[in-house]
Formats: C-alpha cells, sequence, structure tokens
C-alpha cells in the first residue's frame, strides 16, 4: 500500500478505563436547562456540520470535558485552567459536568453516529459525519475541517 494513493486503514480501538463509582446518572435540572439554552434558545449549530435545531436537526448535547459517569475522576478546577481558551459554544464557566460551559451543541449524528451503515446511508446525513462517541478524535474533529467534497469516512464492510 502506498500512502500517495488514497488508502483505507481501519482502527480497531479498545480502551479499559477504571471509573470511580457514581451516582446512577438521571438528567439533572441544570443539564436539561443548559441543554434547552444551548440548542433551542441560542440554536446554536452543531460543531460539527453545522445543522440546527431550528432547521428541524434532531440535536443533542454533549459533556465535552467531561462525562458524567467521569465527574468523580475529574478536577473541575484542571478544566477551567484551560477554559474558555477551548470553548466552540460559549464562555461560561463549568461548575459541574452537567453546566452549560460543559456542553457542546451536536447534532445527533455527529454525537452518537456510527461510522458504518446507519450514519453514512441516512439521508439526513448529507456530510457523512459520525459521532464523537464512536470515533477517535483526530479523525471525529477532522470532520469539520475536511475540504469540500472530500469524505474521510468509508463504508465498513465485515471481513
Ligand atoms: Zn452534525
Ligand atoms: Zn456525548
Amino acid at each position: 500500500m502506498s500512502v500517495n494513493q488514497p488508502h483505507e486503514v481501519d482502527f480497531h480501538h479498545e480502551e479499559h478505563v477504571l471509573y470511580p463509582a457514581h451516582d446512577d446518572r438521571t438528567e439533572s435540572k441544570e443539564f436539561k436547562e443548559a441543554r434547552h439554552h444551548l440548542i433551542v434558545v441560542l440554536d446554536t449549530p452543531c460543531f460539527i456540520c453545522g445543522v440546527k435545531h431550528s432547521e428541524g436537526a434532531r440535536m443533542e448535547s454533549h459533556h465535552l470535558f467531561g462525562e458524567y459517569s467521569l465527574s468523580n475522576a475529574l478536577d473541575i478546577a484542571k478544566i477551567n485552567a484551560d477554559h474558555p481558551h477551548f470553548t466552540p459554544n460559549n464562555d461560561l464557566p463549568i461548575t459541574s459536568v452537567d453546566s452549560e460551559g460543559n456542553q457542546l451543541s451536536l447534532c445527533e449524528w455527529c454525537h452518537r453516529g456510527k461510522p458504518k451503515y446507519e450514519a453514512l446511508h441516512h439521508p439526513r446525513n448529507k456530510h457523512k459525519t459520525a459521532g464523537v462517541h464512536e470515533l477517535t478524535f483526530p479523525i471525529w474533529i477532522a470532520q469539520k475541517y475536511r475540504l469540500q467534497g472530500v469524505d474521510i469516512l468509508v463504508e465498513a464492510v465485515d471481513k
């Protein structure tokens, strides 16, 4: 295989995570209010593909700097030390994983869409994107900054 030609590379990513004990996840009032404010009131576009709630896109809110399940493993002060320098949606301080400053607006495909089968063939997914929970960060973020007309995801086939 020559890298001078388009070439497919299949990643088989595996990670082993030790989560500290945490309460069962329930959507907190803080999270619901932050999501509503970002998605409905501000109509913040999907960080990757740019679609909006007002355009009919099904929008979701991603815990950008820390998942709920890792809330007992994270030092919020460390996150705020880098914040708001990397803050796509807003410059609000992060007070908890559910606070608005920790939320990133994404459409359902750029959030949870899978790179194989359904996402690539979904009629609404004109940009052929896949979710932050399904890809490694370098590939996920490259979807936002790729050249027009260039697709970087290929349909997975069973081998
Ligand atoms: Zn999107
Ligand atoms: Zn998420």
